[in-house]
């Protein structure tokens, strides 16, 4: 049975160009990038090198990126750093319901911890922010305010640029995670107005465990991982470079056909949209049907056990996810569909069918014609 892969906002296959850039520096160059030796340099011009081509990629500087070990570090570091450099200034942080728990959890703690006040902004039923909503929020003492660029359950888009022309006209600080985005919509720093940005690696077809952030240059953000120098004392340790060459090339690769990929991934999407409304009763789309990422796509299912859902999908080998990869496991109902207003006292099982670049549209015909049956099956 050929296995069809549906989780791709879990993680993505590497590409081969991401595997080719990332092989040099596996087998043979095996330089740190801080030594002083031959070695040493041919490993720090790669690292230069790719540095450049993930800054030309989102429209920032080669000296505003940072590279890290991944998305929730990189949504750590730059919440975490941005607070504790502008205490002076004020503590008040804004943030969206539908946040991941990479950016939620780190900003609950903080404000535990009494360094904040936070104002958690609430989503529409499409999980959208209102941008009158992030007016009203604004405090004197606010000094940044984070919201993603796409939703990793349902996909949907927020309003980013708005929001952050308003940050900007205001001097606060404006953080977007953009960990599910980067790679699959335009992502350009200076439209966006963003001051703060978070990507990883392997949401775009590059490797596990790297990342990079976007610090604006100019935006005071204290050092977050003290040790060495390396990344200009921003973030200590030994560099993966071949992880940084994959994540560079695979960036770039998604950034070269970034137009046709949406609107063949957008094709599918609609395909896999309507077909299901239709074939199966009491089903409703979750997100918005046109704010919303090409590949992501998500239902909730009446009356249906979401974990028994997925093992009888996995069964007939399609492997998708109830939302977020992140709380696969626990038995709590997702804070994104809750603060969407949509599981108030129901029994239902949310399905995400996440779409890559090897996703094919014989594969999207295969799961709509089983999972109407699934569906039936489990309401018996
Ligand atoms: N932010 C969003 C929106 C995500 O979807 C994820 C992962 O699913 C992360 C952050 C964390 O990224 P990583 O898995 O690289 O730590």
């Amino acid at each position: 049975m050929d296995r069809i892969y549906l989780d791709n906002a879990a993680t993505t296959r590497l590409s081969r160009r991401a595997l080719a850039a990332m092989l040099p520096y596996m087998e043979g160059e095996q330089g740190n990038p801080s030594s002083l030796h031959s070695y040493a340099r041919e490993a720090r011009k790669a690292l230069e090198r790719a540095r450049g081509q993930v800054a030309r990629c989102i429209g920032a500087q080669e000296g505003e990126i940072v590279f890290t070990s991944c998305g929730s570090e990189g949504n750590n570091c730059l919440l975490w750093g941005a607070i504790e450099a502008n205490r002076a200034r004020g503590s008040h942080v804004i943030t969206s319901a539908v946040e991941h728990p990479s950016v939620l959890n780190t900003l609950y703690s903080l404000e535990k911890l009494g360094s904040i006040r936070l104002t958690v902004l609430p989503v529409d039923g499409y999980g959208r922010v209102s941008v009158v909503d992030v007016f009203a929020a604004l405090r004197s003492d606010t000094v940044l305010l984070s919201v993603m660029l796409a939703n990793n359950e349902v996909g949907t888009l927020q309003p980013v640029s708005s929001i952050g022309n308003l940050c900007r006209e205001r001097g606060i600080l404006f953080h977007v995670d953009a960990v599910q985005g980067a790679g699959h919509v335009p992502v350009d720093v200076q439209a966006l107005h963003v001051d703060l940005l978070t990507v990883s690696a392997h949401k775009f077809h590059g490797p596990r465990g790297v990342g990079a952030v976007y610090i604006r240059k100019g935006a005071a953000v204290s050092p977050f991982i003290t040790g060495g120098e390396q990344e200009k004392h921003r973030r200590a340790g030994t560099e993966n470079v071949a992880g940084i060459q994959g994540m560079a090339e695979a960036l770039l690769e998604q950034n070269e056909d970034m137009d046709e990929e949406q609107a063949r991934l957008k094709a599918l999407s609609e395909k896999l949209i309507d077909g299901t409304l239709t074939a199966v009763p009491d089903c409703q789309l979750t997100g918005h049907r046109t704010e919303r990422l090409p590949g992501i796509v998500s239902f909730l299912f009446d009356g249906v056990s979401p974990d028994e859902l997925l093992a009888l999908l996995d069964m007939q080998g399609v492997a998708a996810s109830a939302g977020s990869a992140c709380t696969a496991g626990s038995n709590e109902p997702s804070h994104v569909l809750r603060a969407m207003g949509l599981l108030d006292g129901r029994r239902c099982a949310p399905l995400r069918l996440s779409m890559g670049r090897y996703t094919t549209a014989e594969e999207i015909d295969r799961v709509l014609d089983l999972l109407p049956r699934t569906v039936a099956r489990l309401r018996g």
